[in-house]
């Protein structure tokens, strides 16, 4: 029987039908495959973490580095399947784990050395976004494929409808490259979008400091959340009329004026 078009035949004869409830879109292009894996630029002293394997399109080329190489896939069938592939290679260890649920201490990593790889599923690349950061002090660097327009997003600046939450709060923690783009021939099966390739490298000392990110987040959630209204008005729940009267910044504003700066300017009223 013709196997259907998203059905993928890994190296083992197994027929892989490709999971949209995991964002399944594997890396077919070796074109492509090879510029991300220069991008990355692999050495044996590096500890990688490669989020959502796959098959394997890029495990492969990275674990010839000879780095240290921890990969984190759900789908059970496909982390057999590369725990099989990579049996006899000892610095390469797959575990069958979802990622929202996995605890990056239990890499014994050092201090700022982890290399977070990833072509991201779709559907949870934010979420992951958000999960990794809490531990960015582990971090070296993240190499991520997402949706163009979730790069879009971490690049946004002031003023454009896509800055927001995302922006802020990734630009609080890191250094944000947008490196290039990838079409949606490279995959199969084909998504429906175009995807890009972003390097996220947590800061050495962070250039602006608030007193606690998470009220930081409390203050970027609560204002765009209600995108339309003004800081004054979505922020007074929060923080009393009178401080933020007495700050530098122009509360008459809708949220998507506001810079990092501003945020964590009014962030510090809450913490005081
Ligand atoms: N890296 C492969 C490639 O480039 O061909 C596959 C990329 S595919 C877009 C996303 C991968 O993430 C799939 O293998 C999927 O099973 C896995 N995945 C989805 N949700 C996950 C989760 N919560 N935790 C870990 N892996 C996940």
């Amino acid at each position: 029987m013709k196997p259907e078009p998203e059905a993928i035949k890994l190296k083992n004869g197994m027929i892989h039908q490709a999971r949209k409830r995991f964002g399944q879109n594997f890396l077919l292009d070796t074109n492509i495959i090879q510029k991300i894996v220069d991008c990355i630029a692999p050495s044996s002293k590096d500890h990688l973490v490669e989020i959502g394997p796959g098959q394997g399109a890029l495990t492969k080329p990275l674990a010839q580095s000879g780095a240290r190489l921890d990969c984190i896939e759900i789908d059970r069938d496909l982390a057999e399947f590369l725990k099989k592939q990579f049996v006899e290679q000892a610095s390469v260890n797959v575990f069958q784990h979802d990622i929202l649920k996995f605890d990056l201490n239990n890499l014994a990593p050092k201090k700022k050395s982890l290399r977070v790889i990833g072509n991201l599923p779709y559907n949870i690349s934010t979420p992951v976004i958000f999960h990794l950061l809490k531990n960015h002090h582990l971090i070296y660097d993240m190499i991520f494929m997402l949706q163009l327009e979730v790069v879009q997003r971490l690049i946004a600046s002031p003023g454009n409808k896509a800055y927001g939450r995302l922006r802020l709060m990734v630009q609080y923690f890191c250094d944000i490259e947008h490196v290039f783009n990838i079409p949606s021939s490279a995959f199969i099966p084909k998504p429906n979008v175009v995807s890009a390739i972003v390097r996220l490298k947590p800061h050495d000392s962070f250039p602006i400091t608030a007193k606690n990110p998470e009220f930081l987040e409390t203050v970027i959630r609560t204002a765009f959340n209600q995108r339309r209204k003004t800081i004054r008005n979505s922020l007074r729940n929060i923080i009393p009329e009178a401080k933020l009267q007495s700050l530098p910044i122009d509360i008459s504003l809708r949220p998507e004026k506001l810079s990092l700066a501003d945020y964590v300017l009014l962030s510090d009223q809450i913490s005081k």
